[in-house]
């Protein structure tokens, strides 16, 4: 006796299924961007026990796994320590093309923040110094730091 499955052609349909969604930050993210949104500031957090600052903020600590607890206010300004500039325009990107993915060291943290750049790209290389600007309506997004310029 033979199963059915058996005797059935295997077909695949091609398609595309669309799930709009939404999903919570969480309370140190939420925390992160309603300071974005409500007082352009940009804030991170330390470490109890090996002081490392993270921006953004992270529930717990990379290195040692401990609950993070300490608020930090972080400069607006700091110093890329690398960067992508990217010309070809794809689907979705943050901007239109020509622009930089920066990885940026704010003054006060340890670890790089990643942002945009969007002026003066002939002028951007490592080591230079580059400060937030917000735009003007803010959402509690991470695109209310609408880009970092050069100082
Ligand atoms: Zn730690």
């Amino acid at each position: 006796m033979s199963d059915w499955i058996d005797q059935v052609e295997p077909l695949t349909l091609k398609g595309q299924i669309k799930i709009p969604c939404n999903w919570s930050v969480g309370e140190v993210g939420s925390r992160f961007l309603v300071s974005l949104r409500d007082d352009q500031k940009i804030i991170g957090n330390r470490c109890g026990q090996c002081k490392t600052v993270y921006v953004p903020p992270r529930m717990n600590c990379g290195k040692c796994f401990k609950r993070i607890n300490d608020w930090v206010d972080l400069s607006p300004e700091g110093i890329v320590e690398a960067f992508t500039v990217v010309r070809f325009a794809y689907p979705l990107q943050p901007a239109e093309p020509p622009y930089a993915f920066a990885l940026i060291k704010l003054d006060g943290a340890h670890v790089g923040f990643l942002h945009i750049i969007k002026e003066d790209l002939d002028r951007l290389k490592k080591g230079v110094r580059v400060r937030a600007r917000f735009a003007e309506k803010r959402t509690g997004h991470i695109k209310d730091i609408e880009e970092f310029t050069i100082v």
